[in-house]
């Protein structure tokens, strides 16, 4: 291009456009306007931000569980205030954003009466980021942490000679004073599931200690890893015990299943899967410290100015400021999307 050429504009799509399309997609598959409407936004939000392992590449998953009876669609979820920060939710094989949504009001009553909630959630099927269950508490002012027992047999441990582990993401929101939440979100294994299948459609390898194939050898083949291997733990024995924890909180307290024994159950080709949940939401001020969005500033101050220069969720808030600018980058999947394929 010679200077003062115009750049070629890049193809885009509107979020709402996109979220539309997508919740079209949900309801064509059998769910509730409500659930596809809350699923859209999720899925949508997680493309422009740039999540794309959980963006609009998801989408065939959701239909896939959906018009096999394997997830329901239409599902009502039963909140159940245990006691007075004790909020359990059963999703009754539902969606866990739609079953958030229906405890948000025992959510609130409890931090209002306590500080605390502790929601505890079963029976539902968890395919997305974390974060954007969190940010919305960090912007009401709370800390919220989250955890998924994700329910695909996926992560072999250092010792172990088969997968014993699902990706278990943990992820942690704070609000921070003058700016927007801090945010981060990761699953527990070298790298997410869709990541690795991104991987494996473009041919391209995974760096090494990612995972091991069949016969349980070190591989940097995204393929060997998904065909009979597994993926690693991130920080060897240190990602394995924090996987563990999870599988214990998200699955074993919450009543929800295991990822051992969701896996056995999951119909061949299952992309979502029958799991638990766990959320710890915090007003921060009950620590007797109305200051604390500022001091989490003053801190992050801190951390800039010695170097940590990106911090988590800085990319996800540059792409949704694109995003909101010049719209969500076409994508082939977003093509396919609209084409109905
Ligand atoms: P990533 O490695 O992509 O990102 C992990 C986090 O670290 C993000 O919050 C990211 O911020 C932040 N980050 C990345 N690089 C840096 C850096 N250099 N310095 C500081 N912070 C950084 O996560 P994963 O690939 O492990 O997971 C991707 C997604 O998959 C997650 O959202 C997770 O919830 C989801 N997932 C969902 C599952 C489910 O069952 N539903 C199962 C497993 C994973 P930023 O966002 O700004 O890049």
């Amino acid at each position: 291009m010679t200077s003062g050429e115009a750049e070629e504009p890049l193809e885009t799509i509107g979020f709402a456009a996109l979220s539309t399309a997508i919740e079209n997609r949900l309801i064509q598959a059998g769910a509730s306007s409500e659930v596809s409407r809350i699923l859209a936004l999720n899925c949508a939000s997680c493309e422009r931000d740039g999540t794309l392992s959980h963006g609009v590449f998801r989408v065939r998953g959701y239909i896939d569980s959906l018009t096999r009876g394997w997830a329901d669609g239409r599902a009502m979820p039963v909140v159940e205030e245990a006691g007075d920060s004790f909020i359990r939710v059963d999703g009754r094989n539902g969606f866990a954003q739609p079953a958030l949504a229906a405890a948000k009001p025992a959510i609130t009553a409890a931090i209002e009466g306590t500080g605390v909630a502790v929601v505890a959630l079963r029976d539902s099927h968890h395919f997305s980021a974390l974060w954007p269950d969190l940010e919305v508490f960090a912007r009401d002012g709370c800390t919220a942490m989250a955890m998924i027992a994700s329910g695909k047999l996926a992560v072999v441990p250092e010792g172990a000679r088969r997968p014993v582990f699902s990706t278990n993401p943990f992820g942690f929101a704070t609000p921070v004073a003058g700016t927007d939440p801090l945010v981060f979100d990761f699953s527990t294994s070298s790298m997410s599931h869709g990541d690795l299948q991104l991987a494996a459609s473009d041919g391209v390898a995974v760096p090494p200690h990612t995972g091991v194939d069949a016969a349980g050898n070190e591989s940097e083949d995204p393929k060997a890893i998904l065909d009979g291997g597994g993926l690693r733990p991130f920080g060897g024995h240190k990602g394995a015990l924090l996987s563990l924890m999870i599988e214990t909180l998200a699955a074993g307290l919450t009543g929800g299943s295991f990822t051992y024994e969701v896996d056995m159950e999951a119909p061949t080709g299952a992309h979502t899967f029958r799991t638990g949940q766990l959320y710890i939401v915090i007003d921060p001020r009950r620590g007797g410290n109305e200051s604390y969005p500022e001091r989490v500033a003053s801190f992050i101050d801190m951390l800039r100015e010695a170097g940590m220069d990106r911090l988590p969720a800085d990319r996800r808030y540059a792409n949704r400021a694109a995003a909101e600018a010049r719209g969500i980058p076409m994508s082939e999947e977003i093509r396919a999307l609209l084409a109905g394929e």
